[in-house]
């Protein structure tokens, strides 16, 4: 017998007929013999309603107040999915992320588990009970109602495998697992059997939609078995995996990740002198803005130029601080462009295969596409382009890597 724990997504409890549809295949894994705790995000754009109410209040609306507004969702599906499961003679409770007890920080909007309580969970599954979780949301010390960021079902469904050491955790969503690039952007994407944690981290934290970033940074962290399956296809999905494992024929890249998600902000003319990076990204940081690529340039006339990416979301903050941090060091400008996309070649073969970064520049240069930033890790190469260019960026690398699904294939 395995304790399961089955995270669905929005678009799978979207409708009622989905969520009766979900209970069906909640009640076949537990006819079957396994333990399941299900966990669930909100109905479709029930979130994105709800911001959307708020937000005709307040352009900015108070943090613990949004995420007392926001957690509504996944109490309404975590009900109606334990009414579905009770309707089919299975028995089913469901909680909160308070009832539960998901301790968090106090970070409203964007907060981190920081303990789970399983026993209320464990005494339900040895009462013979599918227990029910509300997904995203968590309550602090204070007992203030917290959110864990968009897409954080996810995170609460790894968080739980783990506390309850599950055997299994999986996420059922509307694809039938993880692909080699987005498919609305590459009809020839294919679905990888497999990939490492690691790598799928680069692609979530690269803006491949299908998991969310700390999901898979918790599943990595304690080693949790994770499978992305379609919620009402049958398939194998994708398994997430510690291992890697060599193959020669493995590709060396994995996967094409991008986002349209950033902005870029420049400051020209500092002085060149020890501490400026400091002087620069200390207050961005100290304003909790996070920043993903940055960029130097080699001084000349005792000044130069700094470049970073942040979140558009965080956009007018940093431009704000970037400015004030401008005139104290007498820096010559400030410029921001948000018309950029980042695109990115991942995959575990770089790291035993040279010349990958090159032949990514040759594929761009083809198409004519100007890379204005570039990084690179172990496993990663990114490059910042103007937006408009990213889906053509984006096929050209998925062919000159060899991604393409075979013509004909069903995938
Ligand atoms: N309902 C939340 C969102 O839309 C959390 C989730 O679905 O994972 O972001
Ligand atoms: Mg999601």
């Amino acid at each position: 017998m395995a304790l399961i724990v089955q995270k669905f997504g929005g678009t799978s409890v979207g409708t009622v007929e989905r969520i009766e549809q979900v209970a069906e295949k909640v009640k076949k894994f537990r006819d079957a013999g396994d333990d399941i705790v299900v966990v669930v995000s909100a109905m479709s754009g029930e979130t994105n309603r709800l911001i959307d109410l708020a937000k005709q209040i307040s352009e900015q609306p108070v943090p613990r107040e949004l995420d007392v507004m926001v957690s509504t969702g996944e109490q309404v599906t975590i009900a109606l999915l334990a009414m579905a499961l009770i309707k089919r003679g299975v028995p089913a409770v469901s909680y909160t992320g308070n009832q539960v007890r998901i301790l968090t920080d106090s970070a409203f909007t964007k907060a981190r588990i920081l303990q789970i309580d399983s026993q209320r969970i464990q005494r339900d599954l040895k009462a013979g009970r599918v227990v029910v979780v509300a997904g995203f949301q968590g309550v602090d010390e204070k007992g203030n109602i917290t959110t864990l960021g968009r897409g954080g079902s996810d995170t609460t469904g790894v968080a739980l495998a783990a506390a309850l050491k599950a055997d299994e955790c999986q996420i059922y969503t509307d694809v039938d697992g993880v692909y080699t690039t987005d498919p609305r952007v590459v009809a020839k994407a294919q679905r990888l059997d497999k990939i490492t944690f690691e790598e799928m981290l680069e692609m979530a934290s690269l803006g491949s939609k299908v998991l969310q970033i700390r999901a898979v940074e918790f599943a990595g962290k304690y080693s949790v078995p994770l499978r992305v399956l379609h919620s009402f296809q049958e398939g194998p999905g994708t398994l997430i995996t510690l291992d890697e494992e060599e193959s020669m024929e493995q590709p060396i890249i994995s996967g094409i990740a991008f986002n349209r998600d950033e902005a870029k902000l420049t400051i020209r003319g500092v002085p060149d002198t020890p501490g400026v990076a400091f002087k620069i990204l200390g207050p961005i940081s100290a304003a909790n803005v996070e920043v993903d690529m940055i960029v130097q340039n080699v001084a000349h006339d005792n000044t130069t130029d700094f470049t970073f990416t942040v979140h558009r979301n965080d956009y007018n903050n940093a431009l704000k601080i970037l400015n004030a941090i401008a005139q104290q060091m007498g820096a010559r400008e400030v410029i921001g462009d948000t018309d950029i996309a980042k695109v990115s070649i991942v995959g575990v073969g770089m790291r035993s295969h040279a010349g990958v970064a090159s032949r990514m520049f040759e594929a761009l240069a083809k198409e004519n596409i100007n890379i204005q930033m570039i990084s690179t890790s172990e496993i990663k190469v990114s490059v910042v382009i103007e937006e408009k260019y990213l889906e053509l960026a984006v096929r050209a690398l998925h062919t000159a890597f060899e991604l393409d699904a075979p013509a004909g294939s069903a995938e």
